[in-house]
């Protein structure tokens, strides 16, 4: 640092943007020539050994002290094997899979020319209308911190300079997952309490675990932007939890700050964000255009951008670009490992793990190979929406469609018999919004009515119908909040036709968020949720309904009633007038119009098994700092498939200093049964299991009665109590 100039110290802190796949209004211009300048500390959005090369030559050759580039790039579910969406994943509650992603992503993107990647990300989230609740792991704090954590250590390993290992971000920083209104980029303003104990703590996970990266949100966080935010930069991340890697901003958020109303122009924005704690400005070049002034007129000292840039020069050290700026770009791992036959296995099997069984009558499913089958609906010979949105670098066409699967599993026992039976949607303007952003519909112009005349048809003319349907991916995502959460377009229309042909009605849903799905669940005889899955979805669904994979996956997110039940999350407070259920009762916290329940609680899935669950035995009932209490449970596996089922544990603290939520989640165990077979399931129980951020924002625990719920979600549950003392 000390051969550099100011200006090569502020070049440093300049993340460009290639161009292509971008998120925002704005794009980087002479990028080459400023890289020759030295006004350029990282890229993103280009890939591949040789694009890489390209540009990491002419930083290194070409600009004054040849200090090598970051290759950042949005790596969300995968590089080019494409993983199951986030919020499908978190529903496989299988930390070592989720790992497996990471690490598979890390091998690819990492042989590809890249060392940084955009992940993860970990928004909490409550409010399905929120687009990106698909890229999240659901609501809950204590899961997501699982979540994130193992994302951390699949992306970077134990050591970052290892080839095969990237530099993660977690992102985005933070609580942008609480926009109003579910609209995206919108004012998040919450109490200190929640935020320490709802919603800040699987960004603190991922940095206890290491990160070596944070992506500021752009959401204003009581009335302050995030990125131009001390407390958040400074005394939280940096002092509280001593985060000793760098700061990124989101794309253009520092500019963002003056439509915020928090600075008047992007000057005072570039200075605002630098004596907040940022390090590196994504895109905006805020930086790069007013940062030698504000040092010049002392409103920057030399000493704050002294920090910002050695947090980014130890990360390019950490990364072993100093060594050998070239070693991610390799053409060689690139071919052997992207895409290997090994990670598209991988990609299946936690397909599978990810489909969420939400309802199976009379045994519907899985499917009786020998019948003919009525395919129907607008995803069911698709491919471009199974890769999900964030799909990177992912290439569509290499999916399996379900209507691929199918016939690959069936072979010859069953027929298939095709018809689309409706559009993905009708509105007009959503359709080009989503065609222009690379949603590849395909509109049949045929009238609804004629489309579904058509496929009630190929309904009558078969045994059964397997219904694909749900939201194309562009309608979930970033910017893509929806103030309507049943299906889109005639797609109900599509199944109550089908359903009045008297036809068993098997729905496979694909989307990214909770939907309203009341109608589906009183009338289809099957639902299976299963999200977007990735390169291998159709392989994945066609094992799920053949029943070669038994469903083990569990919703990590609460599914509504309908959309004004919204925010509704499992683990709520109570009130003082809980209403409990009795229609009759007045003066209760309810609605007039519908129960409090969702339609699926968090926790929620079913198997082609069932299982049933002893009652709990404690080793003990009191908890204290010395002892800790062991729970037992046998859980039996009655039914006639080999499964694996998620056993959840849920804590309630009774009387606390402030009011503590109605249950939460703890700790959890996945565990396989062979049909007939039973097992004890042993969990400890300790005071950080107990323990809240007080009022004072201490965390710690308090004396008094417990309850412990162990079940299969969050609402149906075995309980026995306990108490702590000091
Ligand atoms: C998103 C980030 C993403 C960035 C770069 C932004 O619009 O909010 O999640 O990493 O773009 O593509």
């Amino acid at each position: 640092m000390s051969l550099m100039t100011l200006d090569e110290k502020i070049g440093q802190l300049n993340l460009v943007g290639i161009g292509f796949d971008v998120t925002g209004p704005i794009v980087s211009e002479n990028v080459e020539e400023k890289i020759k300048q030295g006004q350029v500390g990282a890229v993103f959005n280009t890939f591949t050994p040789h694009a890489v090369r390209k540009l990491q030559k002419k930083a290194i050759k070409e600009s004054r002290l040849g200090i090598p580039l970051l290759f950042g790039y949005d790596v969300i579910h995968g590089h080019k094997t494409i993983f199951p969406m986030p919020i499908a994943l978190a529903s496989t509650w299988d930390m070592d899979a989720i790992e497996q992603t990471a690490r598979i992503s890390a091998i690819e993107a990492s042989a590809d020319g890249l060392n940084w990647v955009f992940s993860p990300m970990v928004d909490i989230c409550r409010d399905p209308r929120w687009g990106r609740i698909a890229e999240s792991a659901g609501e809950d704090a204590w899961l997501g911190s699982q979540i994130a954590k193992a994302m951390v250590r699949g992306y970077q390993g134990s050591d970052l300079s290892d080839t095969s290992t990237v530099m993660a971000c977690v992102k985005h920083f933070a609580m942008y997952g609480a926009a109003e209104a579910g609209r995206d980029y919108n004012t998040t303003d919450m109490s200190l309490q929640r935020m320490h104990q709802e919603y800040l703590p699987p960004y603190k996970a991922a940095i206890d675990e290491g990160v070596a990266s944070v992506m500021t949100s752009f959401n204003e966080i009581n009335g302050i932007p995030a990125t131009g935010n001390p407390w958040l930069l400074k005394d939280l991340l940096r002092a509280q939890w001593n985060f000793n890697g760098m700061v990124v901003t989101d794309y253009t958020s520092i500019n963002e700050m003056v439509p915020h109303g928090f600075v008047a122009n992007d000057a005072e924005a570039a200075v605002s964000a630098i004596n907040a704690g940022v390090d590196m400005d994504m895109v905006g070049e805020a930086f790069l255009n007013h940062l030698k002034d504000a040092v010049n007129s002392r409103l920057v000292s030399v000493e704050t951008i002294n920090l910002a840039c050695r947090n980014i020069l130890e990360a390019k050290y950490k990364l072993g670009l100093f060594d050998d700026p070239y070693k991610y770009a390799n053409d060689q791992r690139a071919f052997a490992h992207i895409l290997s036959e090994q990670f598209i296995k991988a990609s299946r099997d936690i397909a599978c793990k990810s489909i969420v069984l939400l309802k199976n009558d009379k045994q519907t499913l899985p499917l009786n190979a020998d019948k003919s089958i009525a395919l129907i609906g607008p995803l069911a010979k698709n491919k471009r929406d199974l890769i999900g949105n964030w799909s990177a670098a992912g290439d569509w066409k290499q999916a399996i469609s379900v209507e691929e699967g199918l016939r690959t599993a069936l072979g010859n026992k069953a027929k298939i018999n095709y018809a689309k039976g409706a559009n993905i949607a009708t509105n007009e303007q959503m359709l080009r919004r989503l065609n222009q952003h690379g949603g590849n519909i395909e509109i049949d112009d045929r009238p609804s009515h004629q489309m579904i005349s058509e496929a009630v048809k190929v309904a009558k003319q078969s045994n059964l119908i397997v219904a694909v349907v749900g939201e194309s991916q562009g309608m979930s995502g970033e910017a893509a909040s929806r103030s309507s959460i049943t299906l889109p377009g005639k797609q109900q229309d599509l199944l109550k036709a089908l359903k009045a042909t008297g036809k068993p009605l098997i729905i496979v849903l694909m989307n990214g968020r909770p939907l309203d799905l009341q109608w589906e669940n009183e009338y289809a005889d099957a639902i299976i949720e299963t999200w977007y899955g990735g390169t291998q979805a159709g392989n994945a669904i066609a094992d799920v309904l053949t029943g070669k994979y038994n469903p083990s996956a569990k919703l990590t997110v609460t599914f509504p009633k309908n959309i004004g039940q919204i925010p509704i999350f499992y683990n709520h407070k109570n009130t003082g007038r809980p209403y409990s259920g009795v229609w009759q009762d007045k003066y209760k916290s309810r609605y007039m119009d519908v129960d409090n329940e969702p339609l699926y609680p968090f926790g929620y899935g079913l198997s082609y098994t069932s299982y049933q669950y002893s009652p709990i035995r404690l080793s003990d009932t009191i908890v204290s700092p010395n002892q800790t209490i062991n729970a037992y449970i046998t859980i039996r596996n009655t039914g006639a498939f080999d499964g694996e089922e998620v056993v959840q544990l849920y804590i309630r603290d009774k009387v606390a200093s402030i009011t503590r939520p109605v249950k939460e989640l703890k700790n959890f165990k996945k565990v396989f049964l062979k049909s007939g077979e039973s097992k004890e399931i042993d969990f400890e129980i300790n005071v950080d299991d107990l323990s809240f951020y007080n009022n004072d924002l201490l965390y710690d625990y308090e004396e008094g009665q417990f309850e412990l719920f162990i079940g299969t979600n969050s609402r149906d549950n075995k309980n026995a109590a306990f108490s702590a003392i000091k």
